[in-house]
């Protein structure tokens, strides 16, 4: 019996299966690795500005406390409910790990959909939860972050009203801030830049040039938006990118900096042109260099996975294929190279992790040395993660998510069962 359920908790209980078969861990121990360490469900009710009250469900899940305190995102979507949030704190135990952080997983959110409340709504919701959540979360037990639907104001109201209750400015409460409240410098963009930095990697293994090469871009908030930019950068066409309005397809290559400014301005990428505009269903299957699914999980099923055209699939979002679409990829390990999620995307955490410092250290860097490091420790993850997958003979996901996991259990088994 557990209190966790849905296709997304399931779906991080079967991959945490596989990795436990490959590594043969005792079916005893399996459970005390896997299992979330608390979940913590809150109504936070708020004034409309209709005069009416309405209560919104929040949720948050921290997966364990074995190597620090935990780290993970706050997720405003309709879909959120206790089973997704524990799989997306799982997942982030694994992706902590792997990169060497001094982190357990953990995740939150609210069964809100943000655009459809005001801003004032949005600040009153965003600080009640916060309140409801503060006899559990602390710098030193539970550091929040950002994630789909929530963003750097979100954050700051997070921060505020931890600070109200604390009597005193506890700017390491929260990750993903602006840089006018403790924030640091390349956080905004680090998932993305992070995406494309391992994108580009791969390309050069594969000695396909950069110059030319084409992209398409599923999801166009934080992360997609950032990677699509870098990508741009480096002298990738991207030629299709999507978001939940539409998507958009240009075989000549996007503008990607004015898609850019028409999104931040406008909140997504409608209205920006109606000769581009494509069918967001046939996205992902389209032919290109480098696929980055950006937007929310699932979306890589068995039927999607064995029509891929894309050389390397790089997973910016979470989760975003099932383990019916991995086994399909195993089979066509040398058509499409696959950089999984919990590496894919970890820049954020990484940079989550300076700000962090940062912030308990008052002593703050130049952007180019926080780009300088979250690079080093991509490429190390990287060259680990390729080293492994070698070695064992496995798909670069298990031998990720094996770091990962195994790292977990070392630090569990040599600090022993309390009591
Ligand atoms: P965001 O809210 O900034 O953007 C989400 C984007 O997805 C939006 O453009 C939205 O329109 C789009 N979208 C939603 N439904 C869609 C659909 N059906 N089809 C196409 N696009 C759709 O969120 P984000 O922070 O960019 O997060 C995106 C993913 O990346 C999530 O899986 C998140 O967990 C993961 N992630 C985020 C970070 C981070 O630092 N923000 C770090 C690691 C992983």
């Amino acid at each position: 019996m557990t209190v966790y359920s849905g296709p997304v908790f399931d779906m991080a209980v079967n991959q945490f299966g596989v990795i436990a078969d490959h590594l043969a861990i005792p079916a005893d121990e399996r459970d005390r690795i896997l299992m979330p360490k608390r979940a913590i469900t809150v109504s936070c009710p708020i004034h409309r500005d209709d005069g009416t009250i309405a209560v919104y469900e929040g949720y948050r899940v921290q997966h364990h406390l074995t190597l620090g305190p935990t780290k993970g995102g706050t997720r405003f979507a309709p879909s959120v409910d206790l089973g997704e949030v524990a799989a997306l704190a799982i997942w982030m135990s694994w992706k902590c790990a792997l990169v060497g952080l001094p982190y357990g997983g953990a995740k939150g959110g609210i069964a809100v959909d943000p655009t459809a409340i005001s801003k004032r709504e949005l600040e009153a919701l965003s600080r009640r939860y916060m309140m409801e959540m503060i006899p559990f979360v602390g710098p030193h037990t539970d550091v929040m972050a950002p994630d789909m639907g929530t963003n750097e104001q979100v954050m700051a109201w997070f921060m505020d009203t931890y600070s109200m209750y604390q009597g005193r400015t506890v700017t390491e409460i929260v990750t993903g801030k602006p840089v006018a409240s403790g924030g640091t410098l390349g956080r905004r963009e680090a998932t993305g830049r992070g995406v494309a930095h391992l994108a580009r990697r791969v390309l050069k293994e594969l000695a396909i040039a950069l110059d030319g090469a084409t992209a398409v871009v599923q999801g166009f908030g934080n992360v997609g938006s950032y990677a699509a930019l870098e990508l741009h950068r480096f002298g990738l066409k991207v030629i299709a990118v999507s978001d939940h309005t539409g998507a958009l397809y240009s075989t000549a290559g996007l503008d990607i900096p004015a898609l850019v400014r028409h999104a931040s301005h406008h909140g997504s990428i409608k209205g920006y042109s109606t000769e581009m505009q494509c069918d967001p269903a046939g996205i992902l299957t389209m032919p290109c260099d480098v696929l980055v699914p950006a937007a929310m999980e699932r979306v890589i099923d068995g039927k999607v996975a064995q029509q891929l055209k894309c050389r390397v699939l790089a997973e910016g979002a979470n989760g975003p294929t099932t383990p019916d679409a991995d086994l399909v990829l195993e089979q066509r390990q040398d058509e499409v190279f696959l950089i999984p999620d919990i590496l894919c995307n970890s820049g954020g955490v990484v940079v989550s992790y300076f700000e962090w410092v940062q912030d308990l250290q008052q002593l703050f860097w130049e952007e180019e040395e926080v780009m300088r490091r979250e690079y080093q420790i991509l490429d190390r993850a990287f060259d680990q993660m390729l080293m492994r997958a070698k070695v064992d003979k496995v798909s670069h996901r298990t031998a990720a998510m094996a770091i990962g996991v195994e790292k977990v259990r070392a630090a569990k088994n040599t600090r022993g069962l309390f009591p």
